[in-house]
């Protein structure tokens, strides 16, 4: 073998856990609907726990009875562990006073930080005129939260432009938001792309790549085709004939997200969120390789 040979296995086989360790990982769960899958998101957040996430958030739905749940979970969190939880809150159907109840009930349970954002306009409704900046801003003037929010490296759906979207995530920085979590992706490229012209245009607000890992290849083309993520046909070909295999797409749906976790920390990424879809198997395996190990983060 050649020297260059040897030093381009090294390269790729470089261990990022010996890399210095100033990671920060969060963990995105859903509330869940049944004893069944309660037992799996708890399972799920026991074996997570201890690799010390920055934050774990909990999304929020589309109606009231996914909304009280929401609560629950974040309860409970605070109940039975020491991590930080950080709800997310939707305002498109949603009127100024429970707001201020929600964010009242939030600041008094000891809740500092929230992810923000406008939400899906249902179907068949008129859009209303209202945007997650306007919620950064009613939060910020309530309490002195912190502020994530959401942010589009393929563009928003409904946005008319790259470019206003890119205006529009300026302006949610602007009213208040110290960082945005991006929507999945799966070209990194993207990614790094809309990283820089966040920074051209002035956003200095980290942006936190989502990260996640596929092992439902048919569930994630339902998914992504309205949030308008691509859905490259390298990942078409590695998951084709698989629909019946789960135990193969879970060794791929790994072996592609380490990829691109391995990728973006060389390209200098700092902060990492998985959306877990509440198991735990891929995101630890994804932190183990960024070299986030149990009790091993000093902060
Ligand atoms: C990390 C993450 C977490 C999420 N969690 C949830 C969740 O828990 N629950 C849930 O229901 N949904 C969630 N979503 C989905 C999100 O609610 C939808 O994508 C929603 O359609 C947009 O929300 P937003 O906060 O990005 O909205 P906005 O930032 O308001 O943007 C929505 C659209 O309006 C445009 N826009 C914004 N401001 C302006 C303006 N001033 N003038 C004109 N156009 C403007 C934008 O370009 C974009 O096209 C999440 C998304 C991400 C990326």
């Amino acid at each position: 073998m050649s020297l260059s040979a040897v030093s381009q296995v090294e390269l790729l086989n470089q261990n990022l856990a010996d890399l210095p360790n100033d990671l920060n990982v969060s963990f995105e769960f859903f509330p869940p609907n049944s004893e069944k899958m309660y037992e799996t998101l708890w399972s799920s957040i026991e074996r997570l726990k201890g690799l010390n996430p920055k934050f774990v958030s909990v999304t929020y739905g589309a109606n009231a009875s996914t909304r009280d749940r929401t609560h629950k979970v974040i309860q409970e969190i605070i109940n039975k562990t020491t991590l930080t939880p950080v709800p997310h809150l939707t305002c498109i159907d949603v009127d100024r006073g429970e707001l201020l109840d929600i964010a009242h009930q939030y600041w008094d349970m000891g809740i500092r930080h929230i992810l923000a954002l406008r939400g899906d306009v249902p179907e068949g409704q008129v859009k209303p005129d209202i945007h997650a900046e306007d919620l950064v801003a009613f939060l910020r003037s309530v309490h002195d939260f912190e502020i994530t929010v959401a942010a589009y490296p393929e563009v928003h759906p409904e946005a008319k432009s790259a470019q206003s979207d890119l205006i529009a995530l300026k302006r949610k920085v602007d009213a208040g938001a110290s960082q945005a979590i991006t929507q999945f992706f799966f070209d990194v490229d993207a990614y790094l792309r809309f990283r820089d012209r966040c920074a051209t245009i002035g956003i200095e607000a980290e942006i936190i790549p989502g990260i996640l890992p596929v092992t439902n290849y048919q569930t994630l083309l339902k998914f992504a085709g309205p949030q308008n993520v691509k859905v490259p046909h390298w990942l078409h070909k590695r998951f084709e004939g698989l629909d019946h295999d789960p135990a193969t797409r879970q060794l791929l749906g790994a072996s592609i997200a380490i990829d691109m976790v391995r990728l973006l920390r060389k390209e200098g990424v700092r902060d990492f969120h998985f959306y877990t879809l509440n198991r735990s198997e891929l995101t630890y395996a994804l932190c183990h390789t960024l070299g986030v190990r149990e009790n091993c983060i000093e902060k």
